[in-house]
């Protein structure tokens, strides 16, 4: 094939007058459309001077624009390279340095805001804006609406995708078409997508979840996507009986389950729901249930490596585990010299195969420490795997807690804390301690309305929880800090509580 990415996820729609994209004003986009719209911008961007290898940088709100520059980036073998619209003009300086972008297309109201930062980098500037206007939207207009697809390989870089920045500054991952082609088809497979489905989208796209995963699943299966610019619990529940599966974050079944008029006719036409990028609450996945008759699947992945474990579509979705190894995936859990452990052991979860990058963009001792030469790549996730087969996340190791020399998992105190009365969730963490070295701390986020009785909770530990596992304080908050993609940020609690015991 000339170009795997392009042909199989894009090209095979060419001239199809199907439904790709339901669109909020209640309009419809075709594939050919699309593809004639990437067409012109695929002109475009070889016109601005770009080689196939060359980063393109985003930073723009989601629209089917901004899923046309990411296809027009596969057809012209430019590397695509999405940025969280959250990020500050300052942050955005790091991003645009670190991958040497030579074009940035972003929103014409931050255009005078960015444009010294893309001037420092060397970088050219265009706009694009949500409602279709914009520099490089106008450049794009006369072009011919059909583009010769540059040839590329299976080993040829397609993205830069930065990870979260959950534990640290943001990470640079290098995938290559090979790694997304076959996330892509593996999961058409194993979560069944067909032409026949409809794809609740309400994720942002600039992310491994609502880019790669559902994005891809959706062309390489030819399903249409009811495409949001954010979650709104409202919409969600007013449009779902038009949809058949819907991906989120935790925090979107959450919000769902908040609503009264979140029922199980609602969720009547729905096939599947699935739910990562954070852990999902086993009394979400069961509360869920009970409201719908969905168990939601849970699956776990990450910026370096698409998906890597899932829930199985026909048999058991156990709550508070992220299910098998997917087909073609590698896992083992090892020690920090990587010794695969016994089955069952907690170590840290190390993944091989056809969806793992080729490395951090130009930083090769990070890769180096992560990526091991038999190309197992060390995830930071601590977990095991059980008799059955099925792999539980129990944290980060960064979040590890060493007490006194034990070794403490702050989701086993999470999982009580979670159940304690007026306690909505908990983030258990490690705070410096003269005696311990490091102690837990419990951060509760109380339930709207509800006051958590500490000394009474501190008290029930004490059946449920080793004595050097009791958390030294608990800490009530209204609500746990997370970042845009959910995930609650334990090194800000760190920061937060790091004097509490010096
Ligand atoms: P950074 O690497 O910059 O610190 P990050 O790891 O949060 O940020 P992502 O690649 O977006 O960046 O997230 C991947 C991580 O998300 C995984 O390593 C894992 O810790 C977590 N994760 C993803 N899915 C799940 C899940 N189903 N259950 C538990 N954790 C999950
Ligand atoms: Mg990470």
């Amino acid at each position: 094939m000339a170009n795997p990415l392009y042909d199989t996820l894009f090209g095979q729609h060419a001239g199809r007058d199907t439904v790709f994209l339901h669109l909020p004003d209640g309009s419809t986009l075709t594939h050919d459309a699309f593809l004639r719209m990437t067409a012109r911008f695929a002109h475009q961007i070889v016109r601005s001077g770009l080689q196939p290898g060359d980063r393109l940088a985003v930073q723009i709100a989601k629209s089917p624009r901004a899923l046309a520059v990411y296809a027009a980036c596969a057809q012209t073998g430019v590397i695509f390279l999405p940025l969280n619209t959250a990020y500050t003009p300052a942050e955005v300086a790091y991003f645009l340095e670190n991958s040497g972008a030579r074009l940035f297309l972003c929103d014409g109201n931050d255009a005078e805001a960015l444009a010294p930062v893309s001037g420092k980098a060397g970088t050219r500037q265009e706009t694009l804006n949500a409602d279709g206007s914009g520099s490089f939207a106008d450049l794009s207009a006369g072009h011919p609406e059909s583009f010769d697809t540059v040839a590329r390989d299976h080993d040829d870089l397609a993205a830069f995708l930065y990870t979260s920045g959950t534990t640290g500054r943001s990470k640079g991952a290098m995938l290559t078409q090979g790694n997304l082609l076959s996330n892509a088809q593996v999961l058409t497979d194993y979560w069944r997508f067909s032409a026949d489905d409809v794809l609740l989208h309400a994720l942002p796209i600039f992310h491994t979840h609502g880019l790669f995963v559902a994005t891809n699943i959706c062309l390489a299966s030819g399903a249409q996507m009811m495409f949001y610019p954010a979650f709104d619990a409202e919409t969600v529940v007013r449009d779902m009986p038009r949809a058949t599966v819907m991906m989120g974050v935790p925090t979107f079944y959450t919000r769902l389950l908040d609503r009264d008029d979140f029922t199980a006719e609602v969720a009547g036409n729905m096939r599947l729901f699935i739910s990562g990028s954070a852990p999902l609450l086993a009394e979400t996945h069961r509360e869920f249930e009970a409201r719908t008759g969905h168990r939601i699947l849970e699956r776990y992945g990450m910026t370096e490596t698409n998906m890597n474990t899932s829930n199985p579509y026909d048999g058991d979705r156990r709550a508070g585990t992220v299910g098998y190894p997917l087909p073609g995936v590698e896992l083992r859990v090892c020690d920090e010299a990587g010794n695969e452990l016994p089955q069952g052991e907690i170590g840290t979860i190390e993944v091989r195969g056809p969806n793992v990058f080729k490395g951090y963009w130009q930083m090769p001792e990070k890769t180096a420490e992560e990526l091991r030469d038999n190309g197992f790549f060390i995830t930071g996730d601590l977990g095991f795997v059980d008799a059955d087969g099925y792999v539980t996340i129990v944290g980060r190791g960064k979040d590890l807690i060493i007490s006194g020399g034990y070794n403490i998992y702050p989701k086993e105190i999470e999982l009580v804390l979670d159940e304690a009365q007026g306690v909505l969730e908990s983030a258990v963490i490690g705070v410096p301690h003269p005696d311990f070295g490091e102690t837990p701390v419990g951060v509760l986020a109380r339930r709207p309305g509800q006051e958590p009785d500490t000394d009474a909770i501190m008290a029930s530990l004490h059946d449920a929880l080793a004595r050097f596992k009791h958390p030294r304080k608990l800490v009530v908050v209204d609500s746990l800090p997370r970042n845009t993609m959910g995930k609650v940020q334990k090194n800000v609690l760190r920061d937060a509580y790091q004097g509490l015991f010096t």
